[in-house]
């Protein structure tokens, strides 16, 4: 309601945010969402899911002829993964930079990527690449009435 006066709706996107099953297991969660936090972005949706086949396939769906398609679906349903919705101005493009590039040896220091992962088949975490793909991602992945609509008391101290 407050930031409606603060930045105008039109602005504000959405980006979908995934921890992989590698991060999962490597107990590197608290690590990834607390980078997303810390930047000030608003967390929207959050849930721990073991996703089908089906959905990964359709989530990658522009990647399909790529060789390392089926290495990739295997990779995104091996294990739970942590799905999120973060909201707030340039969001998908700012966690594009905050997660770094899809190699993580070329991924710079200070990235997610960069900092704690070392091959683009492990590379721990997804990101949309722009403001469409985020709703499509988020309305994939979540269903009705799992996205939290919520006020930040930090948003007057993040956005003057
Ligand atoms: P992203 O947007 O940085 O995640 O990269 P892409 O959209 O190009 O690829 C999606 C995901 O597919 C990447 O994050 C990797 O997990 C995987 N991927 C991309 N390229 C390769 C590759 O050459 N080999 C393997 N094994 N996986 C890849
Ligand atoms: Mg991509």
């Amino acid at each position: 309601v407050q930031r409606g006066r603060i930045v105008a709706a039109a602005e504000v996107e959405q980006s979908y945010i995934m921890i992989k099953p590698d991060g999962v297991q490597r107990g590197l969660v608290g690590e990834i969402i607390s980078r997303f936090e810390k930047k000030g972005f608003l967390l929207k949706g959050l849930k721990l899911f073991q996703c089908s086949k089906d959905l990964a396939q359709e989530h990658y769906k522009d990647l399909k002829d790529k060789p390392f398609f089926p290495t990739l679906i295997n990779y995104i349903t091996s294990g739970p993964v942590v799905c999120m919705a973060w909201e707030g101005v340039g969001v998908v493009a700012s966690a594009r930079k905050l997660i770094g590039a899809t190699n993580p040896l070329q991924a710079e220091p200070g990235t997610i990527r960069g900092d704690l992962a070392v091959q683009t088949g492990r590379n721990v975490v997804h990101g949309s690449d722009s403001p469409d793909n985020g709703k499509r991602e988020i309305a994939l992945w979540f269903k009705e009435g799992e996205l939290c609509e919520w006020e930040s008391v930090q948003t007057p101290w993040l956005i003057e």
